[in-house]
Order: C-alpha cells, then sequence, then structure tokens
C-alpha cells in the first residue's frame, strides 16, 4: 500500500480535511494531527475500519482506543451517566475540552466492544485541533488512538507517523507539529462518597493540580501485577530501540570504555552536571536555558526519536522537575527507562 501525505497548510486545509474525510467514510483509517500526538482514525462505529487501527498498529486487542467527539454534546452518543457524575463530567468537559484530557465513563451500548477491548467503560476526548473536530462533526466519533506500531514512541510529527506505519496506511494528513507534544490525560470520573473521586489513570498535558478543583483525585492502581488499570500504561510503553538509562542523580552515571552515549538533557547547563561529563556522541536538550516544562514536553518524544539512532548503545536521561507537565515527561521517562532494567 502506498502512503499519501496531505499537506494541511493554511491554503491546503481544506482540501486535506476533505482528503481525510473521503478516506474514513470508505471505512479506511487515516492518521491525523491533534494537539497532544498524531491519532490513527477510524469510524468509531464501523468495527471493520476500527479492526484496521489494530492490524496497522500491531496493537493487541486488549488495549482500548480514545474516541473523539465533535463537542460535548455527542458524549451521549458514546457514553451513559450516572446522575452522581453528570455534573462533574460537564465541569470537567466544560473547563478542559477542547483539549487533551481525556474522560473514562460509562459506555453506551452503541460503542463497539472492540474499541473499548470489552470493558465497560469508553475514554473520550474533544480535540483542541480543528481537523480532528470537523471530523468528527461531519462523520460522528472517531476513534484514534495514538499513531505508532504497539509499544513504540508516539508520533508528534507527520514524519515519525510515516517512520512508524509507511506502507500499512493510504493518508497521513500534515498539519506540522503537535502543540503539546504527550498524550492526552487519562481521568476515570467515578461517584465518590462526598465528593466524585478522578482516578488518574495517565498523566498529561491536564495536570493533577489543575484536576484537584473539580474531585477527590487518586492514582490508578493495578488490577493484578502484569495488568494496569489503564490498559496500554504497561512499563514497556514509549520504548525506543536503543536503552534508556534515566539518572536521578548525575554522579551516578559510569559511563564504559567504548560504548556511544547520547544524551537527553532538559536544559543543557554545564552546572547541572551532565554536559561535560562524558564526550557524549549526540545531545538532545528539551528546553535549553532556563528549562520550561511545557517546552520540553513539546519536544521529548521529537528528541527521544531522534536519539533512537543507529550506533548509539545508550540514551542517558537527565530528570525533568516532577510538577505540572513534568510529571507526565518524567511518567514517560520511567516507563521508557523501566523496559531494559
Ligand atoms: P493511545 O491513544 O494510543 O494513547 O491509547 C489509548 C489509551 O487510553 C489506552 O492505551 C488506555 O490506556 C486508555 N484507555 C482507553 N480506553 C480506556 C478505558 N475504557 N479504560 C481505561 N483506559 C482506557
Ligand atoms: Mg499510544
Amino acid at each position: 500500500m502506498q502512503t499519501r501525505v496531505e499537506i494541511a497548510d493554511f491554503e491546503n486545509w481544506g482540501v486535506a480535511a476533505g482528503e481525510a474525510a473521503k478516506v474514513l467514510a470508505a471505512g479506511e483509517v487515516v492518521a491525523v494531527p491533534t494537539e497532544t500526538v498524531y491519532g490513527l482514525a477510524a469510524l468509531a462505529f464501523n468495527t471493520e475500519a476500527v479492526a484496521k487501527v489494530f492490524e496497522a498498529k500491531e496493537r493487541p486487542s486488549f488495549d482500548p482506543l480514545i474516541v473523539h467527539l465533535a463537542g460535548i454534546r455527542d458524549l451521549r452518543r458514546v457514553a451513559v451517566m450516572p446522575e452522581g457524575i453528570e455534573g462533574v463530567v460537564r465541569q470537567l468537559a466544560e473547563a478542559f475540552w477542547p483539549g487533551p484530557l481525556t474522560l473514562v465513563l460509562p459506555k453506551h451500548e452503541d460503542v463497539p466492544d472492540l474499541v473499548t477491548s470489552g470493558l465497560p467503560t469508553v475514554a473520550v476526548r474533544v480535540s483542541k485541533h480543528e481537523i480532528m473536530r470537523r471530523l468528527a462533526k461531519e462523520l460522528g466519533p472517531i476513534a484514534a488512538p495514538s499513531a505508532n506500531r504497539f509499544g513504540r514512541i508516539s508520533p508528534t510529527s507527520a514524519r515519525a507517523v510515516m517512520s512508524e506505519l509507511e506502507g500499512r496506511i493510504p493518508l497521513i494528513i500534515d498539519g506540522g507539529a503537535c502543540s503539546d507534544g504527550l498524550e492526552s490525560t487519562i481521568v476515570a470520573v467515578e461517584e465518590g462518597e462526598k465528593r466524585p473521586t478522578l482516578r488518574l489513570l495517565r498523566p498529561g498535558p491536564v495536570t493533577r493540580e489543575e484536576l484537584r478543583k473539580f474531585g477527590r483525585v487518586v492514582k490508578a492502581g493495578r488490577v493484578t501485577d502484569d495488568r494496569p488499570e489503564a490498559p496500554g500504561t504497561l512499563e514497556s510503553h514509549y520504548a525506543p530501540i536503543v536503552p534508556v538509562l534515566l539518572f536521578d542523580k548525575p554522579e551516578e552515571f559510569e559511563p564504559e570504555e567504548g560504548r556511544n552515549y547520547a544524551l537527553l538533557s532538559y536544559r543543557g547547563d554545564p552546572k547541572d552536571g551532565y554536559l561535560d561529563r562524558h564526550a557524549w556522541t549526540r545531545v538532545e536538550v528539551l528546553s535549553p536555558g532556563k528549562g520550561k516544562l511545557a517546552e520540553a514536553a513539546v519536544r521529548f518524544f521529537f528528541a527521544l526519536r531522534a536519539l533512537d539512532t543507529e550506533g548509539i548503545d545508550a540514551i542517558v536521561a537527565e530528570p525533568v522537575s516532577d510538577v505540572g507537565i513534568g510529571s507526565a515527561i518524567m511518567d514517560r521517562l520511567r516507563r521508557a527507562a523501566a523496559r531494559q532494567s
């Protein structure tokens, strides 16, 4: 299969969106930009189309997809809302949609089990990206997980999607770099005793601090040792092919003779103790200078991908501050590093 790329720039925007709609309506899949990462889209109510998403990604069927809506009004097409959570769902949607917050809610029976991996819940969000919203408005709810092969780094550019899925999908819409750069925050909304419970299944651009206003935020647990509450957040996720070594203390890094190391640095500041410790084969700096976490988030997957190159034996990663969106970056870094240990 040949993979076409349509550029969704100012002039070609309408044409690109029209092409994407045509392909989706025909029951095929399309890679579409969102503010978080690129998604691999299919019509959520078309089981055969959804099956093509799993096939292209080599995604196991136990890992459910996120469903994109045009707006809060479409919520009732895919979810049912018990009275106890209705109010808080509305508040969260009004505060964060369109935006990088995914809500896990009791599922409507019309949503195919393949989309939710047989779970009684469905994950939904409204993207800030106009292309995704327009497609959902025109065609109805759209299932779209990240457009990478299973277990690999999420793509934040059309080129990254190409390197993951070339020859496996018919069309990529190139809308430039993703403005948030990390996957959405996922929260399961549940009834609580006094306040609703917000179970944080995946940290992301909408931070724990921001969510606290709306309910009691609790951490996701594990159903069993090897089955996390949010499927697809296994330790082995987000891992490049090259091993990642995460050091909380720079002085603990001991290079082995004759090996090539790349450095994933937060600020690129020699005072942080990393930069001149070793003759790095390659260095990527997430946010040069003072270090801005939002900028680091945008560049994170991009940088990880750039360092995941032949000839490099390991990527040495420096931690970023574990607050706000920094917590989401650290979550991805720890998972990437966990794979090798
Ligand atoms: P992706 O869009 O590729 O980041 O993948 C979607 C992720 O959303 C999955 O890997 C799950 O972690 C999560 N997810 C989707 N549906 C549910 C659900 N019903 N319950 C819990 N987590 C979900
Ligand atoms: Mg993913």
